[in-house]
């Protein structure tokens, strides 16, 4: 059954988490109006699934089952289910900010791929035990955030190391019916709206630390759980033209003696596969965050492009203008390209699903991470000063302002400064206040911080092949062709070595 973003809402209501916000305990996640920007966020990714116009994107088939699912669940068969995950992120953050479902597809797809493994190198049942939970979930067509981030206390020391155990989430206790886990995760997206988590490691341990090899599913109100959340977006602030409608609320979630049963275990201290696990969704979620910050370029290129004309400038008459709309344009489809050529050039897992290509989407991701400062950059540059300089709401009704103002700030003739001073406010709600930090910040460290993504290309480009290539011509086999036979004196000729004729 595919849920609509109001069904998805009134689901909340079955769960009880323990949240806290701002010191305050949450009564209802579904009616704190400090969460409904995200909820809304994750709505659009329900609604456009009933959408004639995005249905295609926003559906798939999953093969194992010939049931209909929503894409943010759905294990992709091959390149066209890839792209399709591509556009579809692009397409509901563009509307959204961001609309963080993803996050349940790329883990979803990197324990399918985890668990077949690990239960052919260990001889467990995991995959088994995942495909039924898989299918519960697609059947209720639930939201899963992503508990992997640890807090990782002093980051020089592995994870045994710690002199606080609770900075990695363990396995403190095996059961015959399950496990018992304790710990913290950091960071998880969405965290107090989310149906369930998925629990999963963020590095590879050491076999010695095989407690913290630990991926499991829990409710989000399982007893022993807490979510420390901020609200989402900016909401009930008039200025915010966009984030009091649509934003992300993240959670510190402490997990306190929780027990797991054993079906949803899906990994307990394999830590090799733990490794393996952690890659493989980080080679996911950063093709799938190519799609979400092309979703924001999308944004503002559109409000670029407004501001602009708002303030009686065309495009096609200042280049200096025109220049700055193309380097937007430029490093948004140029990051989105890599994410088009990692879903074409996919590889084929032996759990038979596919994985995007990693060099492109490590590339993507970290073209998105470090041009996001540029982009804001670009943004000011063609918005003007209004975009920090215009007074607040409250001045919009002020009778003894307003007509100086609405004189002040009218642009083109054509656009009211009604319309100016809200696209200015649109731009610095993006762009300028703690929501345009926040979108840094997400572009920069969500899915892994460069070095990361840095370590994943090293690791999988092919540089051998080149190193190769370049032998190959440099071999005098290359001057056989007949091409470049040098005659320098001292240097190499068909023949082999030919010492330079002697001129006496
Ligand atoms: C808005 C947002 C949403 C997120 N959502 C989720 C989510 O839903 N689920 C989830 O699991 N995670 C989530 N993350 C977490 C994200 O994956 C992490 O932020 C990222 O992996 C970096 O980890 P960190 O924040 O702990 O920073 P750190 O690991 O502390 O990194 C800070 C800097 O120190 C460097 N560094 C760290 N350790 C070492 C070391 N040992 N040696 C050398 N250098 C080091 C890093 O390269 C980086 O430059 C989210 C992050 C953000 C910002």
């Amino acid at each position: 059954m595919l849920m609509n973003a109001q069904a998805y809402r009134d689901s909340l209501r079955a769960y009880k988490p323990r949240v806290f916000i701002n010191g305050e305990q949450v009564e209802s996640v579904a009616d704190d109006p400090r969460l409904l920007p995200g909820i809304n966020g994750v709505g659009v990714t329900y609604d456009f699934a009933h959408d004639e116009a995005h249905k295609d994107l926003l559906t798939a088939v999953q093969t194992s089952s010939g049931r209909l699912v929503n894409r943010m669940l759905h294990i992709n068969d091959g390149s066209d289910d890839l792209l399709k995950k591509l556009e579809a992120v692009r397409l509901v953050c563009k509307v959204s900010g961001c609309a963080q479902r993803y996050l349940s597809h790329d883990a979803l797809n990197a324990i399918f791929q985890a668990t077949k493994r690990t239960d052919e190198a260990h001889a467990t049942q995991y995959h088994e035990r995942f495909m039924r939970y898989l299918y519960e979930v697609q059947e209720k067509d639930l939201t899963l955030g992503v508990a992997m981030t640890d807090a990782k206390g002093d980051r020089s020391l592995r994870a045994g190391e710690q002199p606080i155990q609770d900075v990695y989430v363990h396995i403190k206790e095996r059961r015959a019916d399950g496990l018992v886990i304790s710990g913290i995760k950091s960071i998880v997206t969405g965290a107090p709206y989310m149906h369930e988590f998925l629990v999963m490691p963020c590095r590879t341990h050491r076999p010695e630390d095989s407690d913290f090899a630990v991926c499991c599913a829990l409710p989000i109100d399982a007893e022993g759980i807490t979510i420390i959340a901020k609200p989402a977006g900016r909401p009930g602030e008039e200025a915010a033209k966009f984030s009091n409608k649509y934003g992300q609320s993240t959670g510190v979630v402490i997990f306190e003696d929780v027990f797991v049963p054993n079906d949803r275990v899906f990994l307990a201290g394999e830590t090799e596969e733990g490794g393996f696990l952690t890659t493989s969704y980080a080679t996911h979620h950063r093709h799938s965050c190519i799609g979400a910050r092309a979703g924001f370029g999308d944004l503002l290129i559109g409000a670029g492009a407004t501001m602009v004309k708002a303030n009686g400038l065309d495009v096609d008459r200042h280049s200096h203008i025109r220049d700055a709309m193309v380097d937007l344009i430029t490093i948004t489809e140029s990051f989105y390209a890599c994410g088009v050529a990692a879903s074409i050039y996919c590889e084929e897992d032996p759990a038979g699903n596919v994985m995007p290509d990693k060099v492109y989407s490590n590339i993507g991701k970290l073209l998105l991470a470090t041009k996001i400062y540029d982009m804001h950059k670009l943004a000011h540059y063609v918005s003007g000063g209004l975009i920090v300089a215009l007074p607040g709401p409250d001045e919009d009704h002020n009778p003894e302002t307003k007509a100086s103002l609405d004189a002040v700030f009218s642009g083109r003739a054509d656009i009211s400064s009604d319309k100016r001073r809200d696209i200015a406010r649109f731009m610095e709600d993006l762009t300028v206040s703690d929501q345009a930090g926040w979108y840094s910040v997400i572009s920069l460290h969500g899915g892994g911080s460069p070095e990361a993504m840095k370590r994943e290309i090293w690791r999988n480009y092919d540089v051998e092949n080149r190193e190769d290539l370049v032998s190959q011509l440099m071999d005098r086999g290359v001057y056989d062709q007949g091409q470049r036979v040098s005659k320098q004196p001292g240097r190499c000729c068909a023949k082999g070595c030919e010492s330079p004729t002697k001129i006496s």
